[in-house]
């Protein structure tokens, strides 16, 4: 990787982020290490000077130029009009992966205190339903694409992987919704299966999301590194940061192949911020983070060794339990400083790490060949408030005369034509109309798609088509619950 190891971009950010990004800085200068930060804007004052995106250009700048930030929480204006500065930044530098580690903390008392928790959850950052592609089909009917390509699961996968065999853990384990979402989530099940087999030091297993958070919930200890998809590995990693002590003390680091973006998991809660009350130990783990990545593992190394120093004798932040009156955000991070240089007594506090090798970025177009592939028929979504028997005779009248068959109607995912007169669901507006080659071996044409459309649309509203294909022999598409 190519970065300048000195300097670095620094974004203070929205509501607490100045206090604890101004508690990490004075760590990591307190460590003697020689980085240079430049300070740049990003979020609430971004949005504030009409800046769309909530990134100014000089932030950019500085970014590709130094090539890893340490980034205070942006808030994200809620309703219309303004996008999410934290998805701008994730999306324009590709950080692809998010490395979200917990771990058991000496005096941050939990339910599973003395369980051992230590925790990695890599999450897939840019594609899922994060990708943010959301239509209104009808004015009653929202839907949202979840995008996973093959390319997005190899590299999140090889991440996980290479995390584990840098970081000496033992075991990964893949938590999809597979058995559902077999196309998107079954997609990243088999490229975790496939290349896990490159990695026979460490121990793999496929899990379901939801066993995932049960078992977390009952048996937490037995997880080392998950890796998941974005809304997936979302929720999970706000999870075992309440697992072990709450968002005060989650750090975490967006990793891309050429840039990568350290910061705490929390947001900016605006409810504490400016009174000084906040915990920055989720922002200074998030340096230590940053600095073991641009290759001052000793610095990092010894930032954390004094944030378990610091909580062993007893000093607690506002959102730890306790009696004892707790520290202010500046206070907390004097005391950390004070502890540089000495050594923890948390049993397994120390890990020894090497370099993550991350995956190189590529211009070229990502694509999986295929050796034969055919369109077999067309879904033809259609807004209607026809019951689906009506819909039907419309619509086999329509496909009279034409190389195509109606194959089934379905609504929010139930074939309701044909279907048994014992139907229950709830319709609504949205029709999934599947129409078929009449010769199933024969290809569909665009044309032939075409002209049904407009047969179609003379007595219909249809809102979008999908094609159904079939790639070297497999349907490449769902198939319809009954
Ligand atoms: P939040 O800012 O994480 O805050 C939730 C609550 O967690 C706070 O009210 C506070 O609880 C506690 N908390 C969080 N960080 C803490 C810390 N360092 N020390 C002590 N307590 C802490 O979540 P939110 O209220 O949902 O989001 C607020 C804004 O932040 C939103 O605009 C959101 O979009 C944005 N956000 C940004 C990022 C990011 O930049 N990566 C991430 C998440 C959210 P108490 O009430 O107990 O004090």
């Amino acid at each position: 990787m190519l970065f300048d190891k000195r300097k670095i971009t620094v974004i203070p950010g929205d509501g607490i982020g100045p206090e604890v990004v101004s508690a990490a800085l004075k760590v990591i200068e307190a460590t003697g290490v020689d980085i240079e930060p430049e300070i740049r804007v990003a979020g609430a004052e971004a949005f504030k000077k009409d800046i769309e995106s909530g990134v100014p250009d000089e932030t950019i700048e500085s970014i590709e130029r130094t090539k890893v930030v340490l980034k205070g929480p942006l808030e994200t204006p809620i309703g219309f009009g303004n996008k999410s500065a934290n998805v701008t930044l994730r999306t324009l530098f590709e950080t692809f992966g998010n490395l979200r580690p917990v771990r058991e903390l000496p005096g941050v008392h939990t339910p599973f205190t003395g369980r051992k928790l230590d925790i990695v959850i890599v999450r897939e950052n840019v594609e899922d339903l994060y990708t943010g592609i959301e239509y209104m089909q009808t004015p009653g009917v929202a839907q949202a694409l979840k995008i996973i390509s093959r390319t997005g699961c190899e590299k999140i996968v090889r991440l996980a992987f290479e995390f584990a065999v840098a970081a000496g853990r033992k075991r990964v384990h893949c938590a999809t919704k597979a058995n559902i979402m077999k196309l998107t989530e079954g997609m990243l099940q088999h490229t975790f299966e496939e290349i896990a087999k490159q990695y026979p030091e460490i121990e793999s297993k496929h899990i379901l999301i939801d066993n995932c958070a049960h078992q977390l919930a009952m048996r937490p200890e037995q997880f080392d590194v998950i890796v998941t998809t974005n809304m997936n590995g979302d929720i999970l990693s706000d999870l075992t940061s309440g697992l072990t002590g709450g968002l005060g003390f989650a750090p975490s680091a967006n990793i891309g192949s050429d840039v990568a973006i350290f910061e705490a998991v929390h947001g900016s809660a605006p409810d504490i911020a400016g009174k000084n009350v906040a915990n920055p130990t989720a922002l200074i783990l998030s340096a230590a983070m940053m600095l073991r990545h641009i290759g001052e593992g000793d610095c990092a190394h010894d930032i954390e060794e004094a944030v378990l120093v610091t909580l062993e004798s007893g000093v607690r932040s506002g959102d730890m339990a306790g009696e004892t009156k707790p520290s202010s955000t500046t206070e907390f991070a004097d005391a950390i400083i004070a502890n540089l240089g000495k050594k923890s007594k948390t049993v397994g506090a120390h890990r020894d790490f090497r370099a993550v090798r991350i995956s190189p970025s590529s211009e070229d177009v990502q694509a999986v060949e295929t050796k034969a592939r055919k369109v077999t028929g067309v879904d033809v979504f259609i807004e209607s408030k026809l019951q689906p028997e009506q819909l039907a005779a419309d619509l086999n009248d329509i496909c009279a005369g034409t190389t195509l068959n109606l194959h089934m109607i379905g609504n929010r995912g139930n074939t309701v034509y044909p279907a048994d007169d014992g139907r229950k669901v709830t319709l609504i507006d949205q029709y999934r109309c599947r129409f078929m080659k009449k010769a199933r071996n024969d290809a569909l044409t665009n044309s032939e798609i075409l002209a049904l459309l407009t047969k179609i649309g003379e007595a219909h509203t249809w809102m979008h088509i999908e094609k159904l294909q079939q790639f070297d022999g497999e349907d490449a598409f769902s198939r319809t619950k009954s």
